[in-house]
């Protein structure tokens, strides 16, 4: 089961890996903090380190053991127009750098991945060599406006979230729940959540 709880500087996530040999389970964590905090945080020895770790969990997997070893990278908006090259197409995270605070980022590399193998299989039937320029000018086209759509949102939502203060929360809350009561609403927030709203492809329409 992954855990994501959502604090001011960002989500903190427990994902799950496969237990070690002796059965322990294990989780890799994502601790998102601002970047004043990021130098501290990854100064701290292992006790508190693992003290603040159990504070922010509020307990959901019990007592925690660090194995692994802790790595920093800034959070970055990364999008760019031009995704393909000579013989070269972009798919996944090396095409698209978003905040993970709307959880889309697998989903527009799974998007990446059926709309390449659509063009590619077009291409195929037409005889045409899958490195063929107006191939990939035709995936770059298609993704280009979602992900960039996705990109856009992601980073709002990033910056409506993190405006502080009781009114902006007091709004934020109203907003959530006038989704909430409005189904058309609800079930547009929904197909946009499971990445199912747009120009699909054929392998993701099922
Ligand atoms: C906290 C958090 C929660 C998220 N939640 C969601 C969610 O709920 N839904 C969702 O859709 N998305 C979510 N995402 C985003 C999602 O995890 C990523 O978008 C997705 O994993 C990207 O997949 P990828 O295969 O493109 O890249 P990656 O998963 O980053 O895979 C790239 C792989 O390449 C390897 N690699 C890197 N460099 C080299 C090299 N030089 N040689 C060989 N191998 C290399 C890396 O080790 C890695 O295994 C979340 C992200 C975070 C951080």
């Amino acid at each position: 089961m992954a855990w994501e709880i959502f604090y001011p500087a960002g989500p903190f996530a427990l994902l799950p890996l496969n237990d070690d040999a002796d059965g322990t389970h294990r989780s890799s964590l994502v601790w998102t903090v601002s970047e004043a905090d990021g130098a501290g945080v990854m100064k701290l020895g292992d006790r508190a380190f693992l003290a603040e770790v159990e504070k922010r969990m509020g307990g959901v997997l019990g007592k925690v053991k660090t194995v692994g070893h802790r790595s920093s990278w800034p959070l970055g908006f990364h999008h760019t127009a031009k995704i393909t090259s000579e013989r070269l197409a972009l798919i996944g995270d090396s095409a698209h750098g978003i905040h993970p605070i709307a959880g889309q980022g697998l989903n527009l590399g799974l998007r990446d991945v059926g709309a390449l193998v659509e063009v590619l299989a077009v291409g195929a039937r037409l005889g045409l060599d899958p490195g063929d320029p107006e191939l990939l000018k035709r995936y770059e086209t298609w993704r280009g406006l979602d992900s960039f759509m996705v990109a856009l949102a992601t980073d709002g939502l990033t910056r409506l979230f993190g405006v502080p203060g009781k009114t902006a929360s007091a709004v934020r809350r109203l907003g959530m729940a006038a989704v909430q009561r409005t189904p058309m609403l609800k079930s547009f927030f929904m197909d946009e959540a499971r990445g199912v709203s747009g120009d699909l492809p054929e392998i993701l329409r099922a």
